[in-house]
């Protein structure tokens, strides 16, 4: 549980609490750590405290509260059913819920692991930790029988933020040449969608060394630039379009690193026509400098991609059955025991693991 910013997280008990209508209550098997959780925890974002972090995960139903019996796809739920969940519930009544219908931009959004203190009954509204409470409204879906639980975590937020973004606002399309700058959980998620949905050639630009070995080693990309080896952004641009059909930029170009001058060096690697998509900057690290001349001069669509629906979620998981079997998934996962949580975040925020997990005892 965070306390107070920059503190390392505690242990915290509370009493189980008895599933409302509506609601219910999961065994948590993996909680994991996502880039977010750092900035969280570090308090560059807005959010309350107490909070029990962890905004994605996977886990067994323990208790049903009454009114629940479906998964959001009308599949039976019962104990015992291994789930995963949406991390957010939008009010469906504000401007963006009913007029926009776009619920990510919800103005009333709670998000567990993030808006929802842990001082308040039901206490459980996290993912890290033994058991989770999602409330009546929450979206939870059955994972498919083929997916192991570390294929349906390996990806964390990043797999149905990449529905949301790449494939619901930017949509590639067959053949599209295709940028993914990072390679990260985001990153790695965006390359192997573009791949499934039919993207030609992929390049990624990300490092470092180990994170590239492991993208190259599932086989995400065609092609790898490592930011460390090639230090110069012009130098990355000019590797970017050699890789390219008639060196040309690409079609669509993804940002994936939350670092604002990748933008820039993004805008440079699409070819006249062409899409970016800035996906990744999710912590405000303020203004950064760019030319505007080349989205007039390349006639570039520029979009950006806000969080992920409960919608995005179900389509993720829908998705895992192919996923799983054209990458290994689990290869991503290191898990770390839930008493190592304060270990586990300094991982993730070093940059040693591609997505680390916690595993409360079984
Ligand atoms: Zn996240
Ligand atoms: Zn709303």
């Amino acid at each position: 549980m965070l306390k107070s910013f920059g503190a390392p997280l505690e242990i915290d008990s509370f009493e189980v609490p008895d599933p409302e209508p509506g609601a219910l209550l999961v065994k948590v098997v993996y909680g994991g750590i996502c880039g977010t959780d750092v900035h969280l925890h570090a308090g560059h974002l807005p959010m309350p405290t107490p909070v029990i972090l962890g905004h994605e995960a996977v886990g067994i139903v323990a208790a049903l509260g009454r009114e629940v019996s479906e998964d959001a796809l009308g599949a039976p739920l019962s104990e015992g059913d291994r789930v995963t969940w949406a991390s957010s519930i939008a009010c469906g009544r504000c401007f963006y819920c009913r007029q926009e219908r776009q619920p990510t931009l919800c103005q009333n959004r709670s998000v567990y692991g993030i808006s929802r203190r842990s001082d308040a009954w039901p206490h459980l509204l996290g993912s890290w930790g033994d058991l989770q409470y999602l409330e009546a409204g929450s979206t939870v879906v059955r994972l498919p029988g083929d997916v192991s639980f570390e294929a349906a975590i390996a990806l964390g937020c990043a797999g149905p933020t990449v529905v949301h973004g790449l494939l619901g606002i930017a949509k590639p399309g067959v053949g599209d040449t295709v940028v993914v700058q990072g390679s990260g959980p985001v990153g790695l998620a965006a390359a192997m969608c573009a791949r499934l949905s039919g993207a030609g050639r992929i390049v990624m630009v990300g490092g470092p060394g180990g994170r590239l070995d492991l993208a190259r080693e599932l086989g995400v990309a065609d092609a790898y630039v490592d930011i460390f080896d090639v230090t110069e952004p012009r130098a990355r641009v000019a590797h970017v379009t050699d890789h390219m059909p008639g060196s040309r930029g690409a079609g669509l170009v993804v940002e994936a690193t939350g670092v604002p001058s990748a933008v820039a060096e993004g805008l440079e690697m699409c070819r006249a026509n062409g899409t970016y998509l800035v996906l990744g900057q999710y912590t405000d690290h303020g203004p950064t400098p760019l030319n505007p001349h080349l989205i007039t001069r390349r006639q570039l669509r520029v979009l950006g991609s806000w969080a992920l629906s409960g919608a995005d979620v179900v389509d993720f998981v829908l998705s895992l059955p192919q996923l799983s079997e054209r990458f290994d998934l689990a290869r991503l996962v290191s898990p770390y025991p839930l008493e190592a949580m304060n270990e586990a975040l300094d991982a993730v925020r070093a940059g040693r693991v591609t997505k680390a997990v916690l595993a409360p005892a079984p």
